[in-house]
């Protein structure tokens, strides 16, 4: 009895026969219970109702351990607990140390846990009972464990739906394993009845004398933000994945349009083929009539011939630009550069034109800056090139008006360029006269005749050969094609010799066939 009076003032409570005969004030007020409520209860079910724990057992409890106990309204409380024996009974006395370290010894932590913002739960380790917590943790919950009254004093497997089994599990595992915190930007977790849900986790744990006593969690819900992020991620590869099908669809029709170029390319060369033989027939029986027999014949008869003639020319020419070009298309143009000299082959190739330039009285002068020039050259292709710009600057010259060559070098290229006075190009147009088929007038009704194609064709010829071409035009005033050609010589496999005489009878057929579309 002695003792008792001593701890008066401390909580207890006294059992007798498991039956609890006395409560202290303090203990009532600490508790927040009535003394009826306490008074004649069985002494375990009193440490039940209180929530005693962690573990405790009334026959074996230890004055040096920590227990804690919830009041009335579900505040922990830790204490050490003292048993005296007296005549009385069994006495209990519960000293109460500090409350929980958060709370008290870290006012920042404390913080945190009213200001409600993170969820903040505080167990007891290793046991996991869940000793403290906030509103905003308790409502992570499914019911009824989002209840202060359902939850406190109550295991994190029993009020987290889910646990066992779970990685959440295993994350507390490796905390009370490991001793560390554990921190997790995006958590998923499938536990709950509502489904998926994703966290923002920390669960740090907190030493006392080396060992874990608490563990702390923080938690925020952050299920909205991860949700709305996939749905925009999953529209995102929607998008992207249409937009493949899209791009493969388009790749496919390309295909298909580009099959589509093949074969009808692989026609036109047929056909033109097929077009060019007779032609050569029908020249050649031309020729033979004009040698055999030009004599018998009348000057009637000798026009038709030429009538006949000229428009064989015009088919060729247009048989082997259809040819060429569809040559060019599938990069199949052959270059045999000679070195030759580019001032005597051009002045060559300008007087072939004289003839049909006198015939629709329209002049065309050659002007160099230099006497001879040796370049590298394709002869064959620099003619129809040269011969079509010729043939151009005729077709569209008028009447009594100059067409000018000029030759010249400058920073290491060789410019060509035939200048004329005709009717010249207009602004809008001058892109599409280098494509196939290009033409600024394409009515039937325009004013010379022709495909469209020498241009295109020519062009990749000259960019064959290394070089390139422009036009600078102003409707009314003319145009000035330059072709710029790199100023170099080649090695040479053979020289061959009577080049020249060669040149001069080809010459002549291809200005012919060039001309043909010139009705003079
Ligand atoms: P075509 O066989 O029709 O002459 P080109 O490809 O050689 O084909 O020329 C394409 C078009 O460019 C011509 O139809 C014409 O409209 C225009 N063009 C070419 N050269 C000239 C020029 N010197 N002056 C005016 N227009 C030109």
């Amino acid at each position: 009895m002695q003792r008792i009076n001593t701890i008066y003032e401390q909580p207890f409570i006294i059992e007798k026969n498991e039956t609890v005969i006395q409560v202290s004030r303090s203990f009532v007020k600490m508790m927040e219970y009535k003394d009826s409520e306490l008074l004649n209860s069985n002494i375990i079910d009193l440490f039940k109702t209180l929530k005693v724990g962690p573990n405790v057992d009334i026959n074996i409890i230890n004055e040096q351990t920590e227990y804690f106990l919830f009041t009335k309204s579900f505040e922990v409380k830790l204490v050490n607990i003292q048993i005296i024996h007296s005549v009385e009974g069994k006495v209990y006395v519960f000293l109460e140390k500090a409350d929980l370290n958060l709370e008290f010894s870290f006012p920042f932590a404390n913080m945190l846990y009213s200001g409600n913002y993170y969820g903040i739960g505080i167990y007891s380790a290793p046991d996991k009972t869940l000793l403290k917590a906030n509103e905003k943790y308790i409502s992570f919950f499914d019911k009824p464990y989002n209840k202060k009254e359902n939850c406190i004093g109550k295991n994190v497997s029993e009020v987290t739906t889910g646990f066992k089994g779970s990685t959440y599990e295993e994350i507390w595992s490796t905390v009370l394993k490991t001793g560390e915190q554990y921190n997790i930007d995006e958590y998923m977790y499938e536990g709950f009845n509502k489904g998926i849900t994703y966290w923002r986790l920390s669960l740090v744990p907190i030493c006392e004398e080396n060992k874990i006593k608490y563990c702390i969690e923080m938690l925020i819900d952050i299920t909205d933000q991860v949700l709305h992020r996939k749905k925009a991620e999953e529209q995102t590869k929607i998008i992207k994945e249409q937009q493949n099908l899209l791009l493969k669809r388009e790749i496919e029709k390309n295909e298909m349009l580009e099959r589509a170029i093949e074969m009808k390319d692989e026609f036109l060369s047929l056909i033109s083929h097929e077009f060019r033989t007779p032609l050569n027939v029908i020249n050649s029986a031309i020729q033979a009539m004009n040698y055999m027999c030009g004599n018998e014949l009348s000057g009637k008869s000798k026009r038709y011939l030429d009538m006949i003639k000229q428009n064989t020319f015009r088919q060729l020419r247009l048989v082997n630009n259809l040819l060429d070009i569809t040559r060019a298309d599938a990069g199949c143009i052959k270059i045999n550069k000679k070195n030759r000299d580019i001032v005597f082959l051009t002045k060559a190739i300008i007087e072939s034109v004289h003839i049909y330039a006198s015939q629709k009285e329209v002049s065309v002068a050659f002007v160099s800056s230099l006497r001879k020039k040796i370049v590298g050259i394709d002869d064959e292709k620099y003619e129809r090139i040269l011969l079509n710009l010729l043939s151009n600057a005729i077709k569209f010259t008028p009447k009594g008006k100059a067409i000018v060559v000029s030759l010249y070098s400058k920073k290491g290229s060789i410019y060509i360029e035939v200048k004329d006075n005709g009717i010249g190009i207009p602004r809008d147009k001058i892109d599409i006269i280098f494509e196939r088929f290009g033409q600024v007038d394409s009515s039937l009704s325009r004013q010379a005749e022709g495909t469209g194609i020498g241009l295109s064709l020519i062009k990749k010829f000259v960019e064959a050969l290394g070089g390139s071409i422009s036009v600078k035009s102003k409707v009314g005033k003319g145009s000035i094609f330059t072709v710029v050609m790199p100023n170099e010589t080649v090695v040479e496999e053979h020289n061959e010799k009577g080049m020249i005489d060669l040149l001069g009878n080809r010459l002549i057929q291809t200005t012919s066939v060039e001309f043909s579309d010139i009705y003079l």
